[in-house]
């Protein structure tokens, strides 16, 4: 009887690319992307530059976020064909605020080998140069763009005690740093815009100072925000009653905030809780 061909599945290799400067790509994803029998690019006609630049001629297939599931069930069928694939984004690293998360996915469920590969990303590079000294940060990758859910979106973060990073693109970046400030009040902000690039520009200041500069119009390029937390006071009461009367006259947050935050602490009902926090801030009114 003839033996079975058996056919190894091949490897997915997560490979980031450069956010700007070319020569920041490793030289193992350089090998990678020269080894591997397919990249699977957000855009291939972008990555075809890429590849140009360094003599790669390895075929492209298109993977981006509107065919993210359909194109995932393509690159497993050619995995377990035997090919290996790398996996690339536009810029910086793919599943980052980046298509990508799909595929690994999909993987994972099918027991195929994935290796990512360490590489740029705009928001290590922005953390980097930020003096950031907590040990910790919020990353949301871009915030909705309806300014309604992004206040909302600001909103639920105002009590955050770790620094919170954002990405956001030129043309959006007075809208978020006036929601902000509106949300949280004044607070200590940095910007990374065209990291890696020409006109590199780090800024630190106030949430305002930094709004008035991107006010002045000039803000080409692409942009991670850096928003420090406010002062956290320490919270003063015994009862209930107090309790929310310290939030509505010393915090930034919400009735609905408060009342979520309360019941969580104190392991009460939300709607108890909602209904009193009502009445004290009708009072207010
Ligand atoms: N996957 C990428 C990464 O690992 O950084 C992020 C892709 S996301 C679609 C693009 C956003 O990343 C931009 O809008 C900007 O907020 C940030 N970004 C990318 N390149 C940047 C750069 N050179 N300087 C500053 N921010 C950058």
């Amino acid at each position: 009887m003839p033996s079975a061909v058996s056919t190894k599945t091949g490897t997915l290799y997560i490979v980031p690319t450069p956010i700007g400067n070319l020569e920041d790509i490793t030289l193992r994803c350089l090998r990678t992307l020269k080894e591997v029998d397919l990249i699977a690019a957000e855009d291939t006609r972008h990555t075809k530059r890429l590849l140009n630049h360094f003599n790669i001629e390895t075929p492209l297939i298109s993977y981006y976020r509107e065919k993210e599931v359909e194109r995932s069930e393509e690159i497993l069928q050619r995995l377990q064909e035997g090919l290996n694939i790398a996996l690339v984004s536009d810029a910086g690293t793919p599943g980052i605020s980046d298509p990508g998360a799909v595929v690994v996915q999909l993987l994972q469920e099918n027991c195929v080998t994935v290796v990512p590969l360490p590489g740029p990303s705009a928001l290590t590079t922005a953390l980097s140069a930020s003096g950031m000294t907590s040990s910790g940060f919020l990353f949301l990758g871009f915030l909705p763009s309806k300014k309604g859910q992004r206040r909302k979106q600001l909103t639920s973060l105002a009590a955050s005690e770790y620094p919170i990073v954002i990405y956001e693109s030129p043309h959006r970046i007075d809208a978020l740093l006036a929601d902000a400030l509106a949300i949280f009040g004044e607070r200590q902000c940095f910007w990374a815009r065209e990291l890696t690039k020409n006109f590199e520009d780090l800024q630190h200041g106030t949430i305002s100072s930094l709004l008035a500069k991107s006010q002045e119009g000039r803000n080409r390029g692409e942009f991670v925000v850096i928003i420090w937390p406010g002062v956290q006071e320490e919270v003063q009461g015994q009862t209930v009653e107090e309790l929310l009367l310290w939030y509505r006259d010393n915090s930034e947050l919400s009735l609905k905030d408060v009342s979520r935050r309360l019941a969580d602490d104190l392991g009460l009902s939300r709607s108890q809780i909602y209904q009193q926090a009502l009445g004290l801030w009708q009072e207010k009114d």
